[in-house]
């Protein structure tokens, strides 16, 4: 297992690989270590976009191992939250940090001017970025291949327009349609001069025991191929979500007014197959391969000449900028997504903040005035095509203000009630009913990957599950605590159904780590603790905690919530956070 951290000091322009058995030991890895490296840097002292403002990249004892193995977690303080920021990325980062054998990287200080870090192994370039500057995250990919060769399989991480000016909810794009995607690592890598990461590496490792780790490989690997579980992301892709949620009322659209789409059949996952579907490509060691490009062509003035784009699409993507704001047209859709990857936003919160624009524009928070004249309609396709153009440009205040996410806009303008964000983290794409809402509200990254509560949702829909709220809340409590598990081994929570707990056990033993059911319990605890420690000393206060109103007033898939009932959950909720925080003084 590797245990060498690399740390780089970008204002001395220096750095030095270390070594932490125990930190391994007692964090297994990716999010694991990453909490504990992130919480040993005491960034409640910490401005998110000051150079003493750490990034942390962090994989596992099975990447580059076992398929399937394929995230890279970035920890960082978040600037859109000002709070724990987490976000996962696949594609080829992984593999490249594992060949430089490398476990984890550590950044901190500012660059003197635009560059990128070049890393070859353990050696590093900085090379001035000032010609890049500027340039929209696929360009600076293409430019990036071909200047920078590398020493073995290289990945590419980088920022667009959005990160270099400091919007608060850029993110970081790696390799080809995968990304850092939420609560803007993008704008603190651009507080950093920071235009991009190249890394590769060729070391060698050694497989000690190799007949278990051929047995274990193969069982994943044939599991993941055959698996009906598996299927749905080899064929469609998470866009087969559109119809089910829509079939369930859970759909969100038009702001979360309600959960169903009309015009979902266009926007769904048969319908781009079949119509729009270019390409399908893989995260490295991977053999599910779910990432879908679809085809947007783009005519030049003289309308006789195209230019091609190859647009990632998942089911979030198509929330947030499709049913939420009622685009029915898939190819205003990519038209939209391109726009959103080549500045370089995330595009959930960058929807949730168009969303509730509109509903603030038709409730007469903001008019023309903010809007330098533009009229907001749900299904208005251009007009939120100049909102982006105006959004990059900075235009006026309110579109700089837009940059800085829905919270920060409803504190401002009004209407908090329909800014449908947790945590000041724009909403996942669910409206399944209370488990969602409660796991987006306590789920440490306010993220639908923390504890998928809304597959308890369908589940109780579907008459599948019959469960009370304190069952729920334990069902939460858990989902999330076994996930610290799979994140700190760095598994595609897409894989989770192979990856079961006997399979972890063993694929750790097989690269000699021994470790027992209840160990992984008390590590998933401790990083809980951990990370919602890191939570409250930066400010999250867990004493007024509750949904957006607007939720109270909708119909979910369960139907309307009862407030009374969720206030009851949010506070033994609480408690269970409270009294699992307070083990750590012990
Ligand atoms: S299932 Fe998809 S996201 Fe997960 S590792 Fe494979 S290609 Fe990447």
């Amino acid at each position: 297992m590797i245990n060498r951290i690399l740390k780089i000091d970008l204002t001395k322009k220096k750095a030095e690989v270390y070594s932490d058995e125990k930190l391994y030991e007692d964090f297994l890895g990716g999010t694991g270590v990453a909490t504990k490296l992130l919480y040993d840097h005491h960034i409640e002292n910490i401005d998110p976009l000051s150079p003493e403002s750490p990034i942390i990249l962090s994989i596992g004892p099975l990447n580059g191992i076992y398929p399937i193995a394929t995230k890279t977690i970035a920890m960082f303080k978040s600037p859109l939250t000002g709070n724990l920021g987490e976000s996962h990325a696949g594609g080829r980062l992984f593999m490249s940090m594992y060949d430089a054998n490398l476990s984890a990287i550590i950044i901190t200080g500012k660059l003197d001017m635009p560059s990128y870090i070049a890393i070859e192994n353990e050696e590093l370039r900085f090379v001035p970025a000032n010609s890049i500057w500027g340039q929209s995250a696929s360009a600076t990919e293409r430019i990036l291949r071909s200047a920078e060769k590398g020493i073995g399989k290289r990945s590419i991480i980088r920022i667009g327009p959005a990160g270099e000016n400091l919007s608060l909810m850029a993110n970081v794009a790696v390799d080809t349609g995968r990304h850092f995607g939420r609560l803007g690592l993008g704008a603190v890598m651009g507080s950093k001069n920071l235009k991009a990461i190249v890394i590769s590496g060729n070391y060698r490792h050694k497989m000690e025991n190799f007949a278990e780790f051929n047995k274990i490989y193969n069982e994943i690997f044939w599991t993941a191929v055959k698996s009906p579980a598996m299927k749905k992301y080899h064929n469609l892709g998470t866009p087969q979500n559109v119809l089910p949620l829509n079939k369930i009322n859970s759909l969100p659209t038009r702001n979360f007014s309600q959960g169903f789409f009309e015009g979902a059949e266009f926007l769904s996952g048969e319908n781009l197959a079949k119509n729009y579907l270019a390409q399908q490509i893989a995260c490295a060691n991977c053999p599910v391969g779910c990432i879908h490009l679809g085809t947007l062509r783009e005519a030049f003035e003289d309308s006789t000449h195209f230019k091609t784009f190859k647009i990632p699409y998942d089911y979030e993507p198509i929330y947030a900028m499709g049913t939420n704001l009622s685009i029915n047209d898939p190819n205003a859709l990519f038209k939209l997504l391109n726009t959103v990857e080549k500045v370089g936003w995330d595009v959930m919160e960058t929807g949730v903040t168009l969303s509730w624009a509109t509903e603030a524009f038709e409730k007469g928070l903001i008019g023309t005035n903010q809007t330098d004249g533009l009229i907001l309609n749900f299904g208005d396709a251009e007009t939120y095509q100049k909102v982006l153009a105006y959004m990059k440009e900075n235009k006026n205040e309110f579109f700089n203000d837009l940059n800085k996410g829905s919270a920060y806009c409803a504190e401002k303008y009004g209407g908090k009630e329909f800014a449908i964000n947790f945590g000041k983290n724009g909403s996942p794409g669910y409206i399944t009913g209370r488990d969602a809402f409660l796991g987006f509200l306590m789920g440490v990254r306010h993220s639908h990957l923390d504890s998928a509560g809304y597959s308890i949702d369908e589940k109780i829909i579907s008459g599948d599950l019959n469960a009370d709220p304190a069952e729920e809340i334990d069902m939460l409590i858990n989902e999330e605590e076994w996930r610290f598990i799979l994140n700190s081994l760095t598994i595609c929570l897409f894989a989770r159904k192979i990856y079961t707990e006997d399979l972890v056990l063993r694929a750790l033993k097989s690269v000699g780590i021994n470790k027992t059911s209840e160990d992984l319990k008390n590590t998933a605890q401790k990083i809980h603790a951990l990370k919602y420690k890191i939570k409250i000393d930066n400010g999250f206060d867990l004493n007024s905690l509750n949904f957006p109103e607007k939720l109270f007033n909708v119909q979910t898939g369960r139907g309307k919530m009862n407030k009374a009932i969720v206030q009851e959950m949010i506070k033994t909720y609480t408690n269970r956070i409270k009294s699992l925080v307070e083990t750590l003084a012990q």
